[in-house]
C-alpha cells in the first residue's frame, strides 16, 4: 500500500517510518522496514499500527544506511506479521505495493527448486526469483530486468541486494513510484507525500520504468531496459 525508500550516508530507520507516517492515510493492517547493515540484511515488522513498529524498533532498533519500508493492506495472505512486508531471502529484501497475478504458478516453480517460502502472500515469490537470477549469476541490474518480465499485475517494488549497500532498485507497473532527490542521499515513495518531509525534488517514474539508485543520483530504464530521463520537477506537497 505505501512504500519507502532511502539510500542515505546516515542512519535511516526513523526516517522510514516517518515517511511510512505520511503514508498513513492510505490504510494499512501492518507495517514494516528493512536495512543492511553488518553485512545482511536485517528487518522488523508488525501487526496494526505503525506505533507497533515502532515499538519493535524501540526494543530492538535497525542499524543502517539503506533501507525500505512498508504499510501493507493485505489482497493475498492474513494481516500477520509473517505476511508483512518486507519479504526477503538471504540475498534479496522487498518490498511491493499491488498483485502479482500469476503468483501461484511462481510459487510453484520457487518451490520445485527447493526453495522455502515463509508467508502467505503474492510478494514473497518475487525476492525468491531474483535471489535465483543473482545466484544463477545475474547482475542485480539483469536479475531486476528479468524478473520484472516474469510479473503479470500491477505493482510497484523497493528492493534491497545484501550483496551491495550501494544501490536500491524501484520498479513500477500500474502502482505509482516516486523517485527524490537529495544531497548525497535519495528516495523511493509510492507517492510525493511520503518524501515531503526529505526533500521537494521528485520524479515520477512512467509505466513500465525500473531504476537503480546510488546515494549520487539515479538511472532509469523503461520497459524495455532502455536508459531513459524522467525529469526533477519542484513538488508541492508540504512538509
Ligand atoms: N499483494 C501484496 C500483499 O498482499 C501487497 C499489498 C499492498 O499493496 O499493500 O502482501
Amino acid at each position: 500500500c505505501g512504500i519507502i525508500g532511502i539510500i542515505s550516508h546516515r542512519p535511516v530507520a526513523d526516517r522510514l517510518v516517518d515517511g511510512l507516517r505520511r503514508l498513513e492515510y492510505r490504510g494499512y493492517d501492518s507495517s514494516g522496514v528493512a536495512t543492511i547493515h553488518d553485512g545482511g540484511l536485517d528487518r522488523r515488522r508488525a501487526e496494526g499500527k505503525l506505533d507497533n513498529l515502532v515499538k519493535v524498533l524501540g526494543a530492538d532498533p535497525l542499524p543502517g544506511d539503506i533501507g525500505i519500508a512498508h504499510t501493507r493492506w493485505a489482497t493475498h495472505g492474513a494481516p500477520t506479521t509473517d505476511n508483512a512486508h518486507p519479504h526477503a531471502t538471504e540475498a534479496v529484501s522487498l518490498v511491493h505495493n499491488g498483485i502479482i497475478e500469476n503468483f501461484k504458478a511462481l510459487r510453484a516453480e520457487v518451490l520445485a527448486a527447493g526453495r522455502v517460502l515463509a508467508s502467505a502472500t503474492d510478494t514473497e515469490v518475487v525476492a525468491h526469483l531474483l535471489t535465483m537470477a543473482v545466484e544463477a549469476g545475474a547482475t542485480p541490474d539483469a536479475a531486476v530486468a528479468a524478473t520484472l518480465k516474469r510479473l503479470h499485475g500491477a505493482f510497484s517494488f523497493a528492493i534491497l541486494f545484501a550483496a551491495d549497500t550501494g544501490v536500491m532498485y524501484g520498479a513500477r507497473r500500474g502502482s505509482p513510484l516516486v523517485l527524490g532527490y537529495g544531497d548525497g542521499e535519495m528516495f523511493l515513495g509510492s507517492d510525493a507525500l511520503g518524501l515531503a518531509p526529505f526533500t521537494n525534488r521528485i520524479a515520477y517514474l512512467e509505466e513500465g520504468d525500473w531504476v537503480r539508485l546510488s546515494r549520487d543520483g539515479a538511472q532509469v530504464f523503461d520497459s524495455n531496459d532502455q536508459p531513459v530521463i524522467r525529469p526533477i520537477i519542484i513538488s508541492s506537497a508540504s512538509a
